[in-house]
């Protein structure tokens, strides 16, 4: 896969692959583009849809954004879950974590962030931890 460009600015991301899941880190700015293909084979390995999360973004108010997919799709709309703006890509299922984000959703959750062994406090920069605190926000649903 030829390497995607944040869509916050001329930074590459990086492939992160943890426990299969492959997500792309923004060391620059703090980001993370989870792709429509990791949140599809999390479903493979966790009581998780992604078609159902896809269907609830689209049951949400979502504006356009300037930001583009980095996938190349187009524009990423924005939605508010649970007071966190997600930017997602309706082309490609893709969503967009900004680091504010990541630590708002963490935030939320302190579970995830006591379960975490040693160290200070959540690493941002986690795909596994991301994708913990999606999890999370789903199972209100
Ligand atoms: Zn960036
Ligand atoms: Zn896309």
């Amino acid at each position: 896969m030829a390497a995607l460009t944040c869509p916050l600015g001329p930074h590459v991301l990086g492939v992160r692959d943890v426990e299969g899941h492959v997500g792309h880190c923004c060391s620059a700015c703090g980001g993370a583009w989870l792709p429509g293909s990791f949140l599809a084979t999390i479903g493979q390995s966790r009581n998780f849809s992604a078609q159902r999360f896809a269907e609830m973004l689209r049951t949400l108010p979502a504006r356009h954004t300037q930001l583009p997919c980095p996938q190349g799709c187009g524009e990423l709309f924005c939605s508010e879950v649970k007071g966190v703006a997600l930017d997602w890509c309706p082309a490609c299922g893709g969503v967009w974590f900004d680091r504010g984000e990541v630590a708002r959703l963490l935030a939320q959750y302190p579970r995830l962030a006591q379960a975490k062994k040693g160290g200070d406090g959540p690493d941002l920069s986690d795909v596994a931890d991301i994708a913990d605190a999606l999890f999370s926000l789903l199972d209100i649903f």
